[in-house]
């Protein structure tokens, strides 16, 4: 038995006033039910806050994104290390944001996955097709292709990521995967995964994209959805915590 874990996404809001009141209604509203757990990926610059409010509680927190390097003349850059040393244990890394607006390529996913490993952390790895690869017919191709960049850079390293298959045309869109395109995509990444190492078959598969509290349930149902990554919802308290109660 897997478990579930609900991780929220806080995306580039927040500040300081409103996320006291969210950390404080989190943390006083999370009675974490058998097998769940639950982590929430803010900015940057929210990490000490997230660990000051967040310490001693069943809550984790983690960040959205880190630099593929370790160290160096990297300007505006942010290290696995230096997240690490604000307590996170989770790190999202190859969201279809930073892979279409920054320009991430599977490699530097991949590379970035591995520094957080190196540095204690979990890597939160995203997969997904966008809209027109999927009308293209190509879903299959496009998220076995960046998982395998990310299985090629770590091997059996693998079994200690958590996977996250967001199809880019539900992510804020309102549009969600039904419960059987999910179940399918899932099915698939748990096969590789299997294929490949035996230790990563029981690495945590998240379901993200417009997930709310009327479609957790389902979408948490399916065998191979072992949580959700949830990007609008988990910016408020109660909506978040209905979808990981789910
Ligand atoms: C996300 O950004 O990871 C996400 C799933 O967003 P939303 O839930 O808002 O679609």
């Amino acid at each position: 038995m897997r478990g579930k874990l609900v991780v929220g996404n806080w995306k580039m809001h927040g500040g300081l006033r409103q996320n006291d009141v969210l950390f404080a209604d989190l943390r006083s509203g999370w009675n974490p039910p058998e097998g769940r757990r639950l982590a929430v990926c803010v900015p940057f610059p929210y990490l000490w806050q997230a660990q000051a409010a967040l310490s001693g509680s069943a809550i984790a927190w983690g960040a959205q994104n880190i630099s593929e390097h370790a160290t160096g003349a990297f300007t505006g850059e942010v290290s696995a290390a230096m997240v690490a040393e604000f307590g996170c244990r989770y790190v999202i890394v190859g969201h279809s944001e930073r892979r279409t607006l920054f320009g991430e390529s599977d490699t530097v996913v991949a590379a970035k996955a591995a520094a957080a490993l190196a540095a204690g952390l979990t890597p939160i790895v995203c997969v997904g097709e966008t809209l027109k690869e999927r009308e293209a017919g190509s879903t299959e191709a496009v998220v076995l292709r960046q998982l395998d960049a990310v299985l090629a850079k770590l091997g059996s390293r693998m079994a200690d990521a958590v996977l996250a298959y967001e199809p880019v045309w539900a992510i804020g869109t309102g549009l969600t995967a039904s419960p059987e395109q999910a179940q399918a995509v899932h099915a698939l990444l748990r096969r590789r995964l299997r294929s490949v190492d035996a230790g990563a078959a029981d690495v945590a598969l998240l379901y993200g994209g417009s997930c709310k509290p009327g479609n957790a349930q389902a979408l948490l149902a399916c065998r191979d959805v072992d949580g959700a990554l949830v990007g609008g919802a988990s910016l408020k308290a109660d909506e978040f915590l209905a979808i990981a109660r789910a």
